[in-house]
C-alpha cells in the first residue's frame, strides 16, 4: 500500500533520514515508534507531501507520488496540535477540506452531518466554536476533518500527546475502534511505548533517522 523506497530527506546540512526502506500493507495500523527528534513526523510529512525527499521514492497504491502534492496524494493528515481554525465553528473546521472543493451547500451539509455521527461528535456540538470543546473533543474534529475527504491513508502525528493520561487511555481504545471501522491502513506517530504496542498491528522503532527494530508487537516484546 505504502513504500518508503530508499528515501533521505535532508534540512539544509543534516539529514533527517538517511536512506529509508519501509513497506506497510493495506488496512493496517502501523506506527512509528521512538523518542523526540528521531524522525517520526519527518517521514510522516514526506509520506503526506510536506517535505520533499533529496533521493528515493514514495509509493502509495502503485502510484509514485514523490512529487504529487499533498491533495493528490489520497491522504488525510491530524497534526499534533490538530490545526483546527479558531475562529470558525465545529461544522466549517470539518467541512473545511470539502468546502475549497466547490462541493454544493445541501452536500456539504450532509457530509458533515454524516463524519460527525462516525466520529461521535453530536449535533450540538457542531454549532460551537473550537475553543468551547474540550482537548478529546478537538481532536475528533481534527480526525473529522481529515476523514471527510474520504483518504485511503490516515496519518496521526502524536494525537493523544496534548491530553491527560485518563482520556488518552480511552481515546487510544476510540481511535483504535475508529480505525477498524473504517479499516483505513494508518500511519500513527508516536514516542509512547505502551501506546504503540497497544494499538499497532506493526511497529517500526526509529533512532536517528533510521529502523532499529521493525514487527509485530508480541514479537517485539519477545525480543527486548
Ligand atoms: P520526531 O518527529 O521524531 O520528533 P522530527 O522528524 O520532527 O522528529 O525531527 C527529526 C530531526 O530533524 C530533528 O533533529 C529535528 O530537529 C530536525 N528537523 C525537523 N524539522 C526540521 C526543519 N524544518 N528544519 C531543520 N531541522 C528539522
Ligand atoms: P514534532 O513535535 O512533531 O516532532 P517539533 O515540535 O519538533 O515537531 O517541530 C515543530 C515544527 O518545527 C515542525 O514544522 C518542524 O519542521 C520544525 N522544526 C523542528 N526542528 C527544527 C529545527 N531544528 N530547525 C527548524 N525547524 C525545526
Amino acid at each position: 500500500m505504502i513504500t518508503f523506497d530508499d528515501v533521505t530527506v535532508t534540512y539544509g546540512d543534516f539529514t533527517a533520514l538517511p536512506q529509508l526502506d519501509l513497506t506497510i500493507d493495506e488496512g493496517e495500523f502501523f506506527t512509528l515508534l521512538g523518542p523526540s527528534g528521531c524522525g517520526k513526523s519527518t517521514a510522516l510529512r514526506t509520506l503526506a507531501g510536506f517535505v520533499t525527499p533529496s533521493r528515493g521514492r514514495i509509493i502509495v497504491a502503485g502510484r509514485d507520488v514523490t512529487r504529487a502534492t499533498p491533495d493528490k496524494r489520497g491522504v488525510g493528515m491530524v497534526f499534533q496540535n490538530y490545526a483546527l481554525f479558531p475562529s470558525m465553528n465545529v461544522r466549517d473546521n470539518i467541512a473545511f477540506g470539502l468546502a475549497t472543493r466547490r462541493t454544493a451547500a445541501a452536500e456539504l451539509r450532509r457530509r458533515v452531518d454524516e463524519i460527525a455521527e462516525q466520529v461521535n461528535l453530536s449535533p450540538e456540538q457542531l454549532d460551537k466554536n473550537i475553543s468551547e470543546l474540550s482537548g478529546g473533543q478537538q481532536q475528533r474534529v481534527a480526525i473529522a476533518r481529515a476523514l471527510i475527504l474520504k483518504p485511503s491513508i490516515l496519518l496521526l502525528d502524536e494525537p493523544l500527546s496534548n491530553l491527560d493520561a485518563k482520556l488518552r487511555q480511552q481515546l487510544r481504545v476510540q481511535l483504535k475502534d475508529l480505525q477498524s471501522q473504517f479499516g483505513i491502513t494508518t500511519v500513527y506517530v508516536t514516542h509512547d511505548q505502551d501506546e504503540a504496542l497497544s494499538m499497532s498491528d506493526r511497529i517500526a522503532v526509529m533512532n536517528q533517522g533510521r529502523i532499529e527494530q521493525f514487527g509485530a508487537p508480541a514479537e517485539l516484546y519477545d525480543a527486548s
